[in-house]
């Protein structure tokens, strides 16, 4: 989180903009409340550059709850095409099962998620009703540096991506796009609230087993508020899109200059890892993620010292998912260039007194 937007979080606690309540206090069918939920879908538009025939959801169930969510909306019961990249869209696929027909249609499993097919070789199905994709795999590092042109690749299907760990961290093209949902506790705000934007046309197809809390559709005509949404999610949500609509970087802003930052930042690290003798980044270069970074030491016996001293020198959080191992440096949007050249002096310095 930004910490500009956590002082601005806690400042307003107690009393939001001379209200006299605080935001979790206020009824969420209030004018209050009511004037904060526009406000940060207007925001969130005007960020993503988000087109008018897409609509802005504010969901609850998190990632996983859409791997389940997105099939009841959009299979229409029938097959659905995945892409598995990695954790997140193999969990995803294996979701799927339970309310559609899931056609595995390309998978970089045998390279230990470490490459990705071209989508020339994505096996597509004449008639899915979606194809699905993790644009940016948290886990594994692996990131779309641009999505598919699935007409181009002779699909009719809508495209499908799980945004989640990536979400403003760079722009979207929204043409290529059906539906992108993600949760919001990466670069965005507190874990409970969920971002689904969706195309108007795929509104509407639910299952009849669908909870109604899921059904789009009755999500949209009810502006997110069928049942109480995350009221306090949704405000710290909407500072951080002020924060970010305010970036600038030269003549860029917004997403475009968060995109500038990122980069700065993903090429220290990377370089950082290629160039030195002990630490290795297996991912194929064309698709690493510029969000979450996985290295491994060559010595993997250096581990628990190299977390031991980073810890020290309060650099957190360093250690890689246990289906991975070794180490991840998460570099989400709030993650200031001089974090990184922290992580990376450390590294050198841990390199030269271990080598
Ligand atoms: N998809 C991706 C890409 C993720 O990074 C995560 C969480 N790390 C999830 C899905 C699952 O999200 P949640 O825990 O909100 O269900």
């Amino acid at each position: 989180m930004p910490e500009e937007v956590l002082r601005q979080a806690a400042e307003q606690m107690l009393d939001w903009q001379g209200s006299g309540m605080g935001v979790m206090e206020m009824s969420h069918r209030g004018k209050e409340f009511g004037q904060i939920l526009a406000e940060a879908q207007a925001d969130l538009r005007a960020l993503l550059a988000v087109p008018a025939h897409f609509q802005i959801l504010f969901m609850q169930g998190g990632g996983l709850g859409e791997n389940a969510i997105v099939p009841l909306n959009l299979s229409r019961g029938g097959v659905v095409d995945f892409v598995v990249t990695g954790s997140w869209s193999a969990k995803s696929h294996k979701e799927a099962a339970r309310y559609a027909q899931p056609h595995l249609a390309a998978s970089n499993a045998d390279s230990g998620h470490t490459d990705v097919p071209a989508p020339e070789q994505w096996a597509l199905s004449e008639s899915a009703s979606y194809v699905h994709l993790c644009s940016n795999e948290t886990i594994n590092g692996i990131e779309f540096q641009q999505l598919p042109d699935l007409a181009a690749l002779g699909s009719r299907a809508p495209l499908v991506i799980d945004f989640s760990s990536h979400v403003a961290s760079r722009p979207v093209d929204w043409s290529r796009v059906g539906l992108a949902f993600g949760g919001a506790q990466k670069n965005i705000g507190p874990a409970g609230l969920t971002i689904v934007i969706v195309r108007e046309d795929l509104l509407g197809h639910a299952l009849p087993i669908c909870p109604s809390a899921f059904n789009y559709r009755t999500v949209a005509d009810n502006q997110s508020m069928y049942n109480t949404p995350p009221t306090w999610g949704i405000y710290v949500a909407g500072l951080t899109f002020k924060w970010l609509l305010a970036q600038r970087e030269g003549s860029l802003s917004g997403v475009a200059a968060m995109e500038q930052r990122n980069i700065a930042k993903a090429d220290l690290l990377y370089g950082a890892i290629d160039s030195s003798q002990l630490y290795v980044n297996k991912v194929a270069r064309a698709w690493r993620s510029r969000m979450n970074v996985p290295f491994q030491l060559r010595d993997e016996s250096r581990n628990q010292a190299f977390l031991d001293g980073a810890r020290e020198a309060g650099l957190l959080q360093l250690k890689g998912h246990k289906s991975v191992g070794g180490m991840r440096a998460s570099i989400y949007n709030a993650m200031p260039l001089a974090g990184v050249q922290a992580l990376v002096s450390y590294m050198r310095e841990f390199e030269r007194l271990h080598a």
